[in-house]
C-alpha cells in the first residue's frame, strides 16, 4: 500500500504551535511545483517483476544489475551467517565489531580488485563522507567533477580543505583549476596535497568519467586521484572489477569507493586502494570509528557475491545486451536519451511535472520507472531514470519500449 507516513492524520491535536509547522509550508510548495515525489511501497522481494502500492509491475529503477539480491548462493550464504553468528555484530569495528568475515570480506575485495587492501564502511555514502574529511586538512586542495554524487559532496563538505570543481567530464577544464591552484596557492601557502575526484560512471546520465585523462593530468601535477566506482562495480570492466579494469589503470588511482548496495545485491561501501590507506582511516575515520559494522549476514551475503561475478560472468554479458537492446529501442522512438553509455539510460523529460505524469501514467500502464527530480537533477533535467538488469527478458523489455512509446505520444514527448 502506498506511504501513509508522510501524510500522518492529526492524531495528536494540541492547542500548541508546532515549532516545526514551517516544514508543512515547504512540502505545499513542493506539491505545487510536482517537486514533491511520494515513496512507493513494494510488496516482496526486489525483482524484475515485483509488486508496487499494490499493482504488479515491471521494474526499471532498481541498482539490482546482475538480480543477486535474490541470488539462491547469497540467500544461502546470508542464512548459514545469521544461523552460526546471530542477526547483529554488537559493536563498532575498532572495539569489538570486527568479524572474521568483515575481515575475509576485505581480503576477497582487495584481490579482486587488484589492490593491496579494501576497508568496508556500512554504506557507500558513509564510505565518501567517511574518507575524504579524513585524509584532508585545511592545507589541501579537493577539486571535484561538478556532477559528483551526493555523498562525495558532503564528505567535501566535511573536510577543512579548501575546494573547487572543475566542468563536467573536462579533462582541460581540470587542468586549468589544478594549474591555477599551482600558481596561486591557497590561503594557507601552497597546497600540501591535491585531491582529484570524480563518480566512474556518473549516477544520473549514465556516462562514463575520462579517466586516462584525469590521471593523467593529475599524475602531471602530482595530484591524487580518487573515483567512486558505485555504478560500475558489478557492470564495467572484467567480471565487474569497475572502470579502473575497465582502463586498465590499475596502480594509477590511489583511492577507488565501490558499493555493496547496487550490482552487489547487498548492502555496504569500501575504499580499496594501499595499505597505509586502509590502515589511517581504521585510526581516524569517523564513521568507521563511531557507527556499529555490518550484520555478519552482510559480509558473508557480499562473499558469496564475490563468488558469483568470478563464476557467472554470464550475467553480466546479459546485462549488456539488454542496455543495447532497450536503449536502441529508446532511440528509435525519439527519446532524448542524453549522454548514458551504461545500464543506467536516462530518459530526459526537462520539466518536471510532465516527468511526475509520465511516470505515472507508467506505473497505470505495469512498469515501474521513476521520475528524476530537482534537487537530485538540475531544475530544467527532469528525467525518467531506467535502469535495466541482466534478468530482464527481451519480451519484458519490448513491453516497456511499448509503454513508452504510448505515454511518449499521449504526452507529445515523442
Ligand atoms: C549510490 C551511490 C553511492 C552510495 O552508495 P550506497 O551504498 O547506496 O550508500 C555513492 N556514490 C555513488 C556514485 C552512488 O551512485
Amino acid at each position: 500500500m502506498a506511504d501513509t507516513t508522510t501524510r500522518p492524520a492529526a492524531e495528536t491535536p494540541s492547542t500548541r504551535p508546532d515549532p516545526l509547522g514551517y516544514l508543512a509550508d515547504e512540502i505545499a510548495e513542493l506539491e505545487a511545483t510536482h517537486l514533491y515525489r511520494p515513496l512507493r511501497v513494494m510488496t516482496g522481494a526486489q525483482a524484475v517483476t515485483t509488486v508496487m502500492d499494490g499493482r504488479p509491475v515491471i521494474s526499471l529503477s532498481s541498482n539490482n544489475y546482475l538480480g543477486l539480491t535474490t541470488h539462491p548462493r547469497l540467500v544461502q550464504a546470508a542464512l548459514d551467517a545469521v544461523r552460526d553468528l546471530g542477526v547483529g555484530s554488537g559493536a563498532v569495528r575498532t572495539i569489538a565489531g570486527t568479524m572474521e568475515l568483515h575481515q575475509e570480506l576485505e581480503r576477497r575485495l582487495a584481490a579482486f580488485k587488484h589492490t593491496e587492501a579494501v576497508l568496508t564502511f556500512q554504506s557507500g555514502f558513509t564510505a565518501n563522507s567517511g574518507v575524504i574529511p579524513t585524509i584532508t586538512t585545511e592545507r589541501d586542495l579537493i577539486v571535484s567533477d561538478e556532477l559528483n554524487h551526493a555523498s562525495i559532496i558532503d564528505g567535501v563538505r566535511l573536510s577543512k580543505a579548501a575546494r573547487a570543481v572543475f566542468p563536467h567530464r573536462d579533462v582541460d577544464g581540470l587542468e586549468r583549476v589544478l594549474r591555477e591552484a599551482r600558481d596561486k596557492g591557497g590561503p594557507n601557502g601552497p597546497y600540501e596535497h591535491v585531491l582529484v575526484i570524480t563518480d566512474g560512471v556518473f549516477s544520473m546520465d549514465g556516462d562514463i568519467a575520462p579517466l586516462p585523462g584525469i590521471c593523467e593530468v593529475a599524475e602531471r601535477y602530482g595530484a591524487a586521484v580518487m573515483v567512486d566506482d558505485a555504478h560500475a562495480s558489478g557492470v564495467l570492466g572484467r567480471n565487474g572489477r569497475g572502470t579502473i579494469d575497465h582502463f586498465a589503470l590499475h596502480g594509477r588511482v590511489d583511492i577507488q569507493i565501490g558499493t555493496l548496495s547496487k550490482a552487489i545485491g547487498v548492502l555496504g561501501g569500501y575504499v580499496a586502494g594501499r595499505q597505509h590507506l586502509r590502515d589511517y582511516l581504521i585510526q581516524r575515520s569517523r564513521p568507521f570509528l563511531f557507527s556499529t559494522s555490518h550484520p555478519p549476514a552482510v559480509a558473508a551475503a557480499c562473499l558469496a557475491a564475490i563468488d558469483v561475478l568470478e563464476q557467472e560472468p554470464e550475467r553480466i554479458e546479459r546485462l549488456w545486451e539488454n542496455t543495447r537492446f532497450f536503449k536502441a529501442g529508446l532511440q528509435a522512438l525519439g527519446f532524448d536519451t542524453g549522454v548514458s553509455e551504461t545500464p543506467i539510460t536516462p530518459v530526459i523529460v526537462r520539466d518536471s511535472e510532465k516527468a511526475g505524469r509520465m511516470s505515472d501514467r507508467l506505473f497505470e500502464l505495469g512498469i515501474f520507472a521513476q521520475a528524476v527530480v530537482y534537487p537530485t537533477v538540475a531544475l530544467d533535467k527532469a528525467r525518467i531514470r531506467t535502469i535495466v538488469t541482466s534478468e530482464h527478458t527481451r519480451d519484458q523489455l519490448q513491453q516497456c519500449l511499448d509503454a513508452f512509446a504510448t505515454v511518449g505520444r499521449e504526452l507529445r514527448i515523442i
